[in-house]
């Protein structure tokens, strides 16, 4: 049996935000049962409570932004992946910024704070959103697709026209250790011509290679090289891990993506929801068998 869990005790840490580059406190406050995941942003007129769901979605460039009643909570999906990954299902998440603190570029920082509060069972059950009927959405030639399946899996390529991220291929079942192991800490990235263009959006202010892995026409730029020889993919994972939570609950379907975005991945949110025929909510779910392989990675040469 899957219960629910938030965390022990009250835990804080601080950070600038990716695109605004602006200083954020974030504090994380233990929630009863099936309360779910909320932000609460404190303004000038007060807290203002943004509650994680896929109808709150409401911008998807280069992060994902939530939003209600005008209120929005940006760059959310690192923080929403390491409650995924780790099975928080409720929890308050007070931010006194629009957007959340990028801190090391992956989710390992949240992870790290998430298990320094300690994890509390609540002795419920978790309910599950069981895929039934396969969803895809599609733009061009990238798309992201959920198959029925008893299992939460994520199967993830991307492709891009650099040597370095020719073709990477990555396929992870997500269980709390092997998610902390594997995928928490793969950065998030950027290739050093986009650099420019992103600051003249107004976008990437607080970017850095404190934060990004930032690639170069000669490789990557961060001293410290790479995590993982396939952090991209596995960065790619743990974005869809965090988009795929504002579902609000858990899911079980086998998801293929193929270099797909956040704009892709929250589609494939708000088609779910709206498709209540190819999803039914189960109580609880089998117990996870044992998967001798939880990650499964390929690179191959540009192609
Ligand atoms: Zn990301």
């Amino acid at each position: 049996m899957y219960l629910q869990k938030t965390i022990q005790k009250i835990v804080q840490c601080s950070g600038i935000g990716l695109h605004s580059g602006g200083p954020v406190n974030l504090r994380l406050v233990p929630a009863p049962i099936n309360t779910g995941i909320t932000f609460i942003r404190k303004t000038t007129q007060g807290p203002v409570p943004v509650k994680v769901d896929g109808t709150k979605v409401v911008g998807t460039l280069l992060c994902t932004t939530i939003g209600e009643n005008g209120t929005k909570v940006q760059t959310v999906e690192h923080l929403l992946a390491a409650l995924s990954g780790l099975q928080i299902t409720n929890l308050i998440i007070e931010l006194d910024s629009a957007e959340l603190p990028i801190m090391d570029g992956s989710a390992k920082p949240f992870v790290d704070l998430i298990l320094n509060a300690g994890i509390q069972e609540q002795g419920v059950p978790q309910p599950f959103i069981k895929i039934t009927r396969p969803v895809d959405v599609r733009d061009g030639g990238k798309w992201i697709r959920i198959r029925p399946s008893w299992k939460f899996r994520v199967n993830c390529t991307i492709r891009f026209d650099h040597p370095l991220l020719a073709h990477q291929s990555c396929s992870f079942e997500p269980i709390s250790e092997d998610f902390v192991e594997w995928i928490a800490p793969a950065r998030t990235f950027g290739f050093l011509e986009e650099v420019e263009a992103l600051r003249n959006h107004g976008l990437a202010r607080g970017g850095s290679l404190e934060n990004a892995v930032v690639v170069g026409p000669d490789g990557v730029l961060n001293k410290e090289g790479l995590r993982y020889a396939d952090e991209f993919v596995r960065h790619k994972i743990l974005d869809i891990l965090g988009d795929l939570s504002l579902l609000g609950m858990p899911i079980l379907g086998e998801v293929e993506a193929y270099c797909s975005g956040h704009q892709l991945n929250t589609k494939l949110v708000s088609e779910i929801l709206c498709s209540t025929d190819c999803w039914t909510m189960i109580k609880d779910r089998p117990s996870a068998v044992p998967t001798p392989s939880p990650i499964d990675s390929k690179i191959a040469a540009q192609v």
